[in-house]
């Protein structure tokens, strides 16, 4: 899945190439990728025509196209595999090509959305007040959010009888942080992953937070992280690879702080990977 920096890659992308074009054609050639839009593909394809897209924005990792003056926005969902193209309109077809869409422009370029695995797709919603398609209302500010409220993150980890590695993958809590950035920012922590939020004071909390949004803005600095190949920018060309980790993937190498060396546990369907020198578990708790 991509993260947060994978996301805002593409958002940079579509920012650039795809703002303030007006949509002429739109195909959609898979069910699957419009299945979020209930509607179905003709009337996503009809509601689209004649639009214009705004600057694309992102809240985490989701990522959506507002449409000028009708408060609405498409919202793009990448799935495990999906990828937001810009290629020129004489360019031979993907295998997996779901949705084209056709400019008014003579720019002689077209926006598609390829996706091998047909998890992801495009879909239509009303906006929220706040500008957010409504499907994604309650999803929490991302740690790269000017307006994100570190008070209330700090005061809420405080009051939740939660853990800390939860709390980060919490999306009413904080958004973004996915898996990989959890257990780096833990790492640089040295936070155990099942340390309860409430154990933490605020400088700690503050510690946390800060390395979850070095880590994240690192990985930006790089084009983002992917382990997934098929996970390509808005222009079709990888813009990524793996910055060195210090904790995501390292089981049985040496801690690079310490030298002991690294495990990985089993957690809520996925790994937690960590130092056992570093980050001691919490004791349990009488
Ligand atoms: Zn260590």
């Amino acid at each position: 899945m991509p993260e947060l920096p994978e996301v805002e890659v593409v958002r940079r992308g579509l920012e650039r190439w795809v703002a303030g074009r007006t949509v002429t054609e739109v195909e959609v050639l898979h069910p699957r990728a419009v299945r979020r839009h209930p509607a179905g593909g003709a009337d996503f394809a009809a509601r689209l025509k004649g639009q214009r897209f705004e600057v694309a924005r992102r809240r985490g990792k989701y990522l959506w196209l507002p449409l000028a003056e009708t408060g609405t926005s498409v919202l793009g969902h990448l799935g495990m595999s999906g990828q937001l193209l810009v290629q020129p309109e004489d360019a031979a077809d993907e295998k997996h090509l779901r949705i084209r869409i056709r400019f008014d422009d003579a720019t002689g370029t077209e926006l598609r959305f390829v996706d091998q695995r047909t998890f992801g797709g495009l879909s239509l919603h009303d906006q929220t007040p706040d500008g957010l398609p409504d499907v994604i209302a309650h999803i929490a500010r991302d740690p790269l959010d000017p307006a994100f409220d570190e008070a209330a993150f700090h005061r809420a980890l405080r009051l939740r009888r939660t853990t800390v590695k939860r709390a980060l993958l919490d999306q009413s809590l904080i958004s973004g942080v996915g898996n990989i950035y959890a257990d780096e920012a833990l790492w640089r922590s040295r936070l155990h992953y099942d340390r309860p939020t409430a154990t933490l004071t605020r400088p700690r909390s503050a510690e946390l937070l800060g390395h979850a949004r070095d880590v994240m803005n690192e990985a930006l600095a790089v084009g983002g992280t992917s382990f997934d190949s098929l996970y390509v920018n808005v222009n079709g060309e990888s813009g990524y690879f793996d910055r060195s980790l210090d904790a995501y993937g390292r089981e049985g190498e040496p801690c690079h702080r310490c030298g002991t060396p690294m495990r990985r546990r089993p957690w809520m369907n996925r790994s937690s990977y960590f130092c056992p020198r570093c980050q001691r578990p919490p004791r349990p708790s009488a």
